[in-house]
C-alpha cells in the first residue's frame, strides 16, 4: 500500500517529481491529523477602538505534527480546500471554538465573541447551517457570541442560495463577518445585501497604510462606507503605534494585530482576559 512510508512512494510513483512527492506525503498525513488529534487552536484578540478592551478573539488553527512540529494554516489550509478535508477540519475547528469560549464564560469572564473562519466549501454544504446549529446546542454557547468570518469569494457564485443561508444563519442569532475584504471581487453591493455585520480590512492594506498614501485612502474610504452602512469595520493585522493612531483617527471600531497581542494557545489566551489586558 501507499502508506508503508519513506522510498515506498519512489517505486509506485517514479515519475513524481519532489513538489508531488511532498504534497502527496502532506495529504496522506493530514487525512489521519484530525483522528490523531494533531490540531489545535490557538485565538487572537479583537480590540474594542471604543473602550480599548478586548472584544472577542479569532480562531486559527495550528496542525501540531508529532515530528514536523507546528505548521501553520497557511502550509495546508489549501490542500485541505482541495481534498475537501476543510469539512471535517473546519467543523471541528468551529466546535472546540464554541466550546472553549463557553468554558470561559462559565469560569466568569465577561462573554466574548469568538470568530471561526468558514471556507466557501464549508459555508456551501447543504449541512453547514444544522452543524452551526447543532453545534450551539452542543456546547451550550449563545449564538450571538459567535461570528463566522467568510470571505468574499463565498458570494461569487448562486446568489440567492448564499442568501438563503446568510438569512438563515441570521436567524439563529450569530454574526457574520466578511474577511480579507478588499482582495476578493465580489461587489460593493452584496455587502449590503447580505447584510454582514462586520467588515475585516485586509492587512495588505494597513501594513504600510501611514507611508503609502493610496492604501491610507483606501482604509479611510472602507472605514468610513462601513460606517454608512452601519456595519462594523476591523482593521486586521496592525503591527504599530503609528497604524493604530491612524486607524483611531479613522474611526475604525475594532483592530486585530501584533501591535497588541499574537495569536495564542488556550492557557495564554485565559492569562489575559483574567490579567484584564487593555489597551
Ligand atoms: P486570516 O483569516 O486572514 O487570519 C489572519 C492571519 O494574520 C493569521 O495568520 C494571523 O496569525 C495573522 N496575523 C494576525 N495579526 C498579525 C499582524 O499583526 N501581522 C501579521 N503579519 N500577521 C498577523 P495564520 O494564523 O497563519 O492564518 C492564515 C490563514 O489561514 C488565515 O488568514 C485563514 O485564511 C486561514 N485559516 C486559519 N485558521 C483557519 C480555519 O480554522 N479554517 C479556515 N478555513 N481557514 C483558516
Ligand atoms: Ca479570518
Ligand atoms: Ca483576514
Ligand atoms: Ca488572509
Amino acid at each position: 500500500s501507499k502508506e508503508k512510508g519513506g522510498n515506498s512512494y519512489h517505486y509506485y510513483y517514479p515519475d513524481m517529481n519532489k513538489r508531488s512527492l511532498h504534497r502527496l506525503n502532506l495529504e496522506i498525513h493530514l487525512r489521519k491529523a484530525l483522528e490523531r488529534n494533531e490540531f489545535r487552536v490557538f485565538y487572537q484578540p479583537i480590540v474594542d477602538l471604543n473602550n480599548g478592551k478586548i472584544f472577542g478573539m479569532e480562531s486559527l488553527v495550528r496542525w501540531h505534527h508529532p515530528e514536523w512540529g507546528i505548521i501553520s494554516p497557511g502550509e495546508f489550509i489549501p490542500l485541505a480546500e482541495e481534498t475537501g478535508l476543510i469539512v471535517p477540519i473546519g467543523n471541528w475547528v468551529l466546535k472546540q471554538a464554541c466550546r472553549q469560549n463557553k468554558e470561559w464564560q462559565s469560569l466568569g469572564h465577561a462573554p466574548l465573541c469568538v470568530s471561526v473562519n468558514i471556507s466557501a466549501i464549508q459555508f456551501h454544504q447543504p449541512s453547514f447551517v444544522h452543524y452551526v446549529e447543532q453545534t450551539l446546542l452542543e456546547t451550550g454557547l449563545e449564538p450571538r457570541l459567535l461570528c463566522l468570518e467568510i470571505t468574499e469569494n463565498v458570494a461569487m457564485t448562486n446568489v440567492s442560495y448564499i442568501m438563503d443561508t446568510m438569512n438563515k444563519l441570521r436567524t439563529l442569532g450569530v454574526s457574520i463577518s466578511i474577511d480579507d475584504f478588499g482582495t476578493g471581487y465580489s461587489s460593493f453591493s452584496y455587502l449590503k445585501r447580505f447584510r454582514v455585520h462586520t467588515l475585516k480590512i485586509d492587512q495588505s492594506f494597513i501594513r504600510d497604510v501611514t507611508s503609502d498614501e493610496e492604501n491610507a485612502a483606501i482604509v479611510t474610504a472602507l472605514i468610513a462606507m462601513s460606517r454608512k452602512l452601519k456595519i462594523k469595520s476591523l482593521a486586521e493585522g496592525v503591527e504599530t503605534r503609528e497604524q493604530l493612531d491612524f486607524l483611531i483617527s479613522q474611526g475604525c471600531n475594532e483592530i486585530q494585530g501584533y501591535v497588541f497581542s499574537k495569536p495564542m494557545p488556550a492557557p495564554d489566551f485565559e492569562l489575559m482576559i483574567r490579567e484584564n489586558k487593555q489597551l
